[in-house]
């Protein structure tokens, strides 16, 4: 591992920043129904940070004690050359400085990127996948097709890429399904992470309908299979099952029903420069400003502090259950989840 030339980044809480998540676009060529609304309205092109602004702020967090990166939007394969940026920040890698960089990604461009990716030291990926069935692929992505996204998840594990597929657990779409997902995944060596669904963003239908606590999939899956708990961390808060029966790993991300706040290790950039130190919070900071200032990243750097210095003890994400309103009012494609 190589030394830090600068002190790392550590919040008041004593966590130390070592992941940082960055949300490239906002754009998406699907419209998922918990994530995006039918008619979006996307951010004009001007505000967002140029390529090179992001790596010079990933860079600066690098330089602080950041060891993982995770490009992620909106789709981040929509946006325009963003391989150069893969290429640009793979530097890192090769010097030692991190220890991943990776996407998370809707698939339907992988068939495209998967061996470029793989050649600027991208190892393991996550794919968002919530069934395995053409027609209710079609309704919940409103534009996706599930053959592309099926031969992209092909083409990554061909260039030797480890897939993880994260599905949301929908009440009423996708809930009889879950066991074939991963019984699927598992058979393919690839591990499934569940999420439940977050209220994040005003979109049409209600959250409620669509909420479906984890905790109830993880009993139906105990039914029929042996869950064992599982060390494995990402500093998130997913918490992982070995199923005895497959050999796979089961992920849960409850934020609703859980709080694992006291080991959170990441921060978020958004693709306009705004930095949440909380997926649950609307307090943020504004790096583009710090960028746009000045050429030498003293003030970036002072930026970085002061926001880290803000990061708070934890989220309070509710379901309203009188007004259904969403306890985040931007959406997760703005901060990349
Ligand atoms: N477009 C990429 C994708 O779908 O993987 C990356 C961005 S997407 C916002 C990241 C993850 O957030 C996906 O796994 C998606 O299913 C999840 N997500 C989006 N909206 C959500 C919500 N309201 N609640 C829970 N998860 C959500
Ligand atoms: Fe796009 Fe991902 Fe959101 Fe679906 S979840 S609309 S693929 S950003």
């Amino acid at each position: 591992m190589k030394p830090l030339t600068r002190p790392p980044l550590v919040d008041p809480f004593g966590r130390k920043i070592s992941y940082l998540r960055i949300s490239v676009t906002d754009r998406c060529d699907f419209r998922c129904v918990y994530c995006m609304a039918e008619n979006m309205q996307f951010l004009p092109r001007k505000e967002l940070l140029t390529l090179e602004e992001l790596d010079r702020i990933a860079t600066a967090f690098v330089a602080r004690g950041t060891r993982k990166l995770r490009l992620t939007g909106g789709e981040p394969l929509v946006r325009r050359d963003i391989m150069s940026l893969f290429r640009s920040l793979s530097r890192h890698l090769t010097s030692g400085a991190l220890d991943e960089l990776t996407l998370t990604t809707n698939g339907s461009l992988l068939s495209r990127y998967a061996d470029e990716l793989a050649g600027y030291g991208v190892r393991r990926i996550n794919v968002s996948l919530d069934t395995l069935d053409a027609d209710k692929f079609r309704e919940i992505t409103r534009r996706g097709d599930l053959k592309v996204v099926l031969a992209g998840i092909e083409a990554a594990r061909k260039a030797g890429m480890r897939v993880k597929i994260n599905a949301v657990a929908l009440k009423g779409v996708n809930d009889d399904e879950i066991e074939e997902l991963m019984l699927w995944s598992h058979g393919l060596g690839m591990d499934l992470t569940l999420i439940e669904v977050m209220p994040m963003g005003e979109i049409e239908v209600g959250r409620i309908d669509q909420y479906l606590p984890l905790s109830v999939v993880r009993g139906r899956l105990m039914d029929k299979y042996t869950l064992v708990d599982d060390p494995y961390r990402t500093g998130g808060p997913a918490r992982y099952v070995r199923v005895k029966e497959t050999g796979g790993l089961v992920g849960f991300i409850t934020p609703l029903t859980h709080n694992f706040c006291e080991s959170c290790n990441r921060v978020r950039l958004t693709c306009t420069g705004t930095l949440y130190m909380c997926l649950g919070q609307e307090d943020a900071a504004d790096l583009r400003a710090a960028v746009r200032s000045s050429q030498d990243d003293a003030l970036l750097y002072r930026a970085m502090d002061e926001a880290i210095a803000r990061k708070p003890k934890g989220h309070d994400f509710i379901i309203d259950r009188r007004h259904s309103r969403p306890a985040v009012g931007r959406h997760m494609s703005v901060t990349g989840g």
